[in-house]
């Protein structure tokens, strides 16, 4: 409902001649999606929320005009309740640490203007005239940057192998294939500061010794698309794409390839099949992408958020971005936080932060004030966590040694009234029908414990269905070709390893 919001504020701006005061305009995504629209004014800093057309005469009337507020409109913590009236002074904000998100809700970001202003392109600009591709390359591996599509690869090194390979042309892509459900980072990032990820994407291409990237965007994303677009052709109009970028000798193009949809098509072999038009179905590594990628020539894949965060390093340093975060997992990680919890939306917090932080102090804990179960991370291939994990640290080696996964972002709260095991049969049926076919052990595998799960459910299981289910997810996880079928049983195992009580009270109650 935002663009009759902003259409209604103009029309009253217009009405009251405030033209020349009054600069009304839209931004990405501020976070806090369950109150949405939201309305900040500037310079005061007071944050509405849950705005209607309707309110828009009240709010130009009384703040813009007599400087009051609209107490209605004003944001109520839900743990407190009480009235916070200044957008930075709302706990959401103030517990995260936002550096990829830091223009997300604050720039226009169709207006490339807006991102210049926000130190913009320096990064490429250092990048191309102070900075050689290897000191680059190096600055990248010194931060200790690490892949934020899910996997956790460092970055730096992907980009030094891609490089070192001396065949020529070599390529640069992202993955915005973003498929999981309850996930949409990637998607908020692209809308609300898409210079972002050019500009990383630029650097990258200099550094690796590319003149071609793309941007594998999901079709799905109809408006992350137009704002890419949008970007690139801006930054060709700026210099800062296109020919001999910014009066150097590099020159470097973004091509954006939509996806139909297949969950598959997010493993980078996949992609890359989709991209050069084929069908996308994985293919066995090695070879790996930096040896043998897009029409068998090097090729760097990273992740939005990866490319994303690069002009920050380049600009400010390697230093202090690993000081940020953990030993082995530096910087800050987006999360996309939804489920049974009260401040649902997009939230970004050191590496390093527990569980319970994000989902009890920037989450504001659980919703309709019901006990805590878990929390899902990782999305569908991702695990389930319990109450006892609460203190983890949230990071990529301590998720996975927990059975769960830092995945790209997606992190769903789990209150009392939820039952495990429909939810891990829920997460399973979703990779069974997003499986391509092509081996065994995920085609047959998922299919077979997707009908021991749903015989539990039905108050038909056994207890020997247990270990039954735990043999074939080992094996699946062992033999399976690619991350999707390796990563489908996770739901399953972790539930069991946390929540076993609720599958044996399926099959002894039901019976
Ligand atoms: Fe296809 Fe599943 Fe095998 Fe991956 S693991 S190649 S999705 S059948």
């Amino acid at each position: 409902g935002s663009r009759e919001i902003l259409e209604a504020f103009e029309e009253e701006v217009r009405k009251h001649n405030l033209e020349k005061e009054v600069l009304v305009t839209f931004s990405g995504c501020h976070g806090l999606c369950s109150i949405g629209p939201v309305v900040v004014i500037y310079p005061e800093d007071i944050f509405y929320c849950q705005v209607e057309p309707r309110d828009v005469p009240e709010i130009v009337e009384k703040t813009l005009l007599r400087g009051m507020l609209v107490e209605r409109l004003l944001y109520r913590d839900p743990i407190t309740e009480e009235v916070v009236p200044r957008y930075h002074q709302i706990p959401f904000y103030m517990n995260q640490t936002r550096i990829l998100l830091r223009n997300c809700g604050l720039i226009n970001p169709e207006h490339i203007e807006e991102y210049i202003a926000r130190e913009g392109y320096q990064a490429l600009a250092k990048s191309l005239y102070k900075m050689s591709p290897q000191h680059v390359i190096e600055e990248i591996k010194s931060s200790g940057l690490r892949g934020r599509g899910g996997g956790g690869f460092p970055t730096g090194l992907k980009w030094e192998l891609t490089r070192k390979n001396p065949e020529d042309p070599k390529y640069v892509v992202c993955n915005a294939d973003e498929g999981d459900p309850g996930a949409f980072m990637d998607r908020s990032l692209i809308e609300g500061d898409p210079h972002a990820l050019v500009e990383g994407m630029a650097i990258a291409g200099y550094a690796i010794g590319s003149k071609k990237g793309f941007i594998y965007c999901r079709a799905e994303y109809p408006l992350a698309i137009s704002r890419l677009r949008t970007a690139i052709a801006q930054a060709k109009e700026y210099g800062l794409l296109g020919e001999k970028i910014l009066g150097s000798d590099f020159s470097f193009d973004i091509e954006i390839k939509e996806g139909a949809g297949a969950f598959v098509c997010g493993e980078e072999t996949a992609l890359m099949a989709s991209i050069e038009g084929r069908r996308g179905e994985p293919r066995p590594r090695p070879p790996f992408p930096a040896e043998r990628g897009l029409w068998g020539k090097p090729t760097n894949i990273n992740n939005v958020k990866s490319y994303a965060i690069v002009p920050q390093i380049i600009l400010k340093g390697s230093e202090w971005f690993s000081s940020i975060g953990t030993e082995k997992s530096k910087g800050t990680a987006v999360f996309a936080l939804t489920g049974k919890v009260k401040n649902t939306g997009l939230l970004e917090i050191p590496m390093g932060t527990s569980l319970g932080e994000i989902v009890f102090d920037v989450g504001g804990g659980v919703a309709k004030d019901r006990k805590f179960k878990a929390v899902q991370t990782g999305g569908p291939l991702g695990g389930c966590l319990p109450t006892e994990s609460l203190n983890l640290p949230v990071d990529f080696d301590s998720l996975t040694a927990a059975g769960a996964l830092m995945g790209s972002g997606g992190m769903i709260v789990v209150d009392e009234t939820t039952c495990m095991v429909e939810l891990a049969r829920f997460f399973l049926q979703f990779a069974v029908a997003e499986s391509c076919g092509q081996c065994a052990p995920c085609r047959i595998g998922g299919s077979k414990m997707l009908e021991i799960l749903t015989r539990i459910t039905k108050g038909q299981g056994k207890m020997e269905d247990l270990s039954m289910l735990e043999d074939i997810a080992n094996f699946m996880k062992e033999a399976s070709l690619c991350a999707l079928g390796q990563g489908a049983p996770n739901p399953v195992l972790s539930t069991l390893r946390y929540f076993k009580n609720e599958y044996e009270r399926h099959i002894l109650d039901l019976r």
